[in-house]
């Protein structure tokens, strides 16, 4: 034990304070809890393992005991100090369970199992998305013109987690779930050419494996739905003079848009419209080459240009034999208002910033989809909360919330 973490335990354990009579109030059902002598405990601190003997009552009629003290230090069902669980959460949102341990170990000498890295990061995760979904403070927008994009992305999941979903697999089973992504930024700084690139530090998210579908009867919003109407509202997103929505083609992007913000500018992402034409090339010229990249470069300069008529046209030569470019002309007619991508420079609108997908690869794939991971769905969601939460800067706002309720109300508190 170190030196500091000595003098504490030494201090706080010649306290007896916290036996404040032969019975007290139980905590969960409020009949009397008897005194039932020092327990001991070791909890991890920031200072190295902290040894305590606090008073333990107990009560008959739960059946269970419980500390005044630990509720006083924040220990509650935890052998974790609240410095120690912050940081288990801080590490958790950015790399595995495993590397967590380590780096708690190498940076902190602070000992927390992969396994107790994992419990504790996911109570966490699951306190923050329960947390989002109750605090909502709406902010006035931070620009005159918001943009808010939507992605999809698949993330492998333990086998039970599958059973009897439909998926790309060639026997039709899946081995991965989609995770849903909502992300709002600004685009306000000009790059040397005079085009809006997004502006550091705007950008937030907010994620979930979660349905975006809404049949015509259902009186609510479908799950995705209602958290991007959340984080539109957090951000002003719904109150800015204009309001552009990004994505790639995916139906139900364009769908939650209709629903939530009828009347915003609804964009295909460049980068995206671009990759997609690029694939075609490589169907047609079967393998990467030349004439592929030749051939993608010219539709990509015809996407730029607007030239709408000269691209459906070269799409239309490959269409009869070949299915990705009649799968593209689909595409391309159905997402066409989505695509005037002159019409939207002219306006000073983003038109790719790669923002949305890049946030997929930053909020979700660069911590859920690396080599061995399978996720249960509830592991993954709450991991991805406290992600998101991370990465759009409210964790603090998180933590001091949470601190207020762990430390229950004030006048609690002094006793
Ligand atoms: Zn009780």
């Amino acid at each position: 034990m170190s030196l500091a973490a000595r003098a504490i335990a030494q201090r706080l354990n010649a306290d007896h304070s916290d036996c404040v009579g032969p019975t007290v109030p139980c905590v969960g059902c409020q009949q009397l809890a008897r005194y039932a002598g020092r327990h001991t405990k070791t909890f991890e601190t920031v200072l190295g393992p902290l040894t305590l003997q606090r008073a333990y009552y107990h009560c008959a009629r739960c059946d269970a005991g419980f500390c005044p003290r630990d509720r006083a230090l924040g220990l509650v069902d935890t052998s974790l100090s609240p410095a120690v669980t912050r940081m288990v959460g801080l590490v958790g949102a950015m790399v595995s369970f495993a590397e967590g341990h380590e780096l708690l170990h190498e940076l902190a000498s602070v000992e927390v199992e992969a396994k107790q890295v994992e419990r504790t990061a996911e109570a966490l995760g699951r306190a923050i998305a329960t947390d989002e979904r109750r605090v909502i403070e709406p902010s006035p927008p931070t620009a005159p013109t918001m943009y808010l994009g939507m992605d999809g992305t698949g993330i492998p999941m333990r086998v039970a987690e599958l059973e009897g979903r439909a998926g790309k697999q060639p026997d039709g089973s899946a081995k991965t779930r989609e995770v849903k992504l909502c992300t709002v930024w600004t685009a306000e700084a000009r790059d040397q050419a005079g085009i809006a690139v997004r502006d550091r530090g705007s950008v937030s998210y907010s994620a979930a494996i979660e349905s975006a579908a809404t049949r015509d009867t259902d009186e609510t919003p479908s799950d995705f739905a209602a958290r991007v109407d959340r984080e539109a509202r957090r951000r002003g997103f719904d109150q800015a003079t204009r309001r552009v929505v990004l994505g790639d083609g995916a139906v139900w992007i364009w769908n939650v848009a209709d629903e939530q913000f009828p009347g915003a500018i609804q964009i295909v992402d460049l980068c995206h419209a671009k990759g997609h034409l690029s694939d075609v090339a490589k169907a047609i010229y079967g393998a990467p080459s030349d004439l592929a990249a030749h051939w993608a470069q010219q539709r990509h300069d015809e996407l730029d240009e607007g030239n709408m008529v000269g691209l459906l046209q070269a799409l239309r030569a490959h269409a009869d034999t070949n299915e990705e470019a009649a799968k593209c002309v689909g595409y391309l007619t159905r997402n066409q208002g989505r695509l005037r991508y002159p019409e939207f420079r002219a306006q000073g609108l983003c038109v790719s910033t790669g923002v949305v997908e890049s946030g997929c690869k930053l909020a979700i794939a660069t911590r859920l989809k690396r080599g061995g991971m399978h996720w249960s769905v509830a592991g993954a969601d709450a991991i991805i909360a406290l992600r998101c939460c991370k990465l759009s800067g409210r964790f603090e706002d998180f933590w001091e919330r949470r601190a207020a309720a762990v430390a229950g109300p004030a006048d609690e508190r002094a006793s």
